[in-house]
């Protein structure tokens, strides 16, 4: 297992805001008035790594898309966003959340199979315990959306995908049903709203959290290219896998012969060379552009 170290943030905030915990990716921190400030920085992760390089502009890019989608899905569900106003340190790429009771349970949902759905249905014909039809391949659309749920990780560890009813297990049966109905109405709603500018959103985590009252909230980011698999329409191919707007770019060369990177010797990945960065925010900023139609600035 990698042994993977958060940096502390490298900002400032105001008296009276004290940090709560820093994941892979996202600082959040306890505001003076007890929300939370939900931080997007540009650190990026790739096989359950931190790399030692940032992508510049990447916790604004992720922040800005984040809060697209909200506003998009805002009339299926209720999130965790009480406003942008934020400290000059973080402008852009923070927002002031509910501090919610999370749910244990990461919410994908799957229109498309490939990355771990595609290895479970080759091994049983299963993803997360929905049966398929045979004859599927990388890329392939499924007939109807699925709810893949997976349990949440430690760092350094991998989301271990679990079926329906492991899911209701850790949650109950009802949230859980309730917890499926919700991603897969929100999923279908994005993956339109993506098709509409040429891009398949093959599939996409969502986290929900109880908020006081009992209500399940949207919480965390949603819809960014962290969390999700967007494909340029145009270029899809079931059979092989898929160009993708995410960090594909990254692993590919992570894995190549030119990083020197030895996966399998758990050792941290190396820094990443100026074009690898620059590939990495121009697909970033492409697919923010594309979806909501609006310059990146
Ligand atoms: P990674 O995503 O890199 O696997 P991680 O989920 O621990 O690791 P981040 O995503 O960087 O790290 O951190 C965001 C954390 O904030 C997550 O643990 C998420 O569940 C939590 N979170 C999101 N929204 C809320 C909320 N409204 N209230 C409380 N916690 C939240
Ligand atoms: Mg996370």
């Amino acid at each position: 297992m990698p042994t993977n170290t958060v940096p502390p943030p490298d900002y400032d905030l105001p008296d009276g805001f004290t940090h709560v915990y820093s994941g892979k990716v996202r600082d959040l921190w306890r505001t003076p008035d007890g929300l939370l400030l939900f931080v997007a920085t540009d650190r990026i992760s790739a096989y359950d790594w931190i790399l030692p390089t940032p992508i510049p502009d990447k916790g604004r890019i992720l922040t800005a898309a984040s809060l697209w989608w909200f506003s998009q899905l805002a009339d299926l569900c209720g999130n965790h966003v009480v406003s942008t106003e934020v400290p000059d340190a973080v402008t852009g790429r923070a927002m002031v959340c509910r501090p919610l009771d999370m749910v244990p349970v990461e919410c994908v949902a799957r229109g498309y199979l490939t990355g771990s759905g595609l290895t479970e249905y080759r091994a049983n014909g299963l993803v997360c315990g929905n049966p398929l039809p045979a004859g599927l391949v990388d890329g392939s659309e499924l007939p109807e959306s699925i709810f893949t749920p997976a349990t949440k990780a430690a760092i350094g560890d991998h989301d271990e995908n679990i079926t329906f009813e492991q899911a209701a297990g850790i949650v109950g049966a009802d949230q859980a049903a309730h917890l499926r109905d919700l991603t897969l109405r929100l999923y279908d709603r994005a993956r339109e709203i993506a098709r509409s500018h040429g891009i398949i959103l093959a599939d996409t985590k969502f986290e929900f959290g109880f908020d006081e009252a009992g209500t399940l909230i949207l919480a965390d980011e949603v819809l960014t290219p962290d969390s999700s698999r967007y494909w340029p329409a145009d270029a899809w191919a079931p059979g092989r896998p898929q160009p993708s707007f995410d960090k594909q770019y990254v692993r590919d060369w992570l894995t190549s012969p030119a990083s020197g990177w030895d996966r399998a010797a758990d050792v941290p990945p190396p820094p990443l060379p100026d074009d690898v960065v620059a590939a990495t925010r121009a697909k970033y900023v492409e697919v923010y552009e594309r979806l909501t139609g609006q310059p990146f600035e």
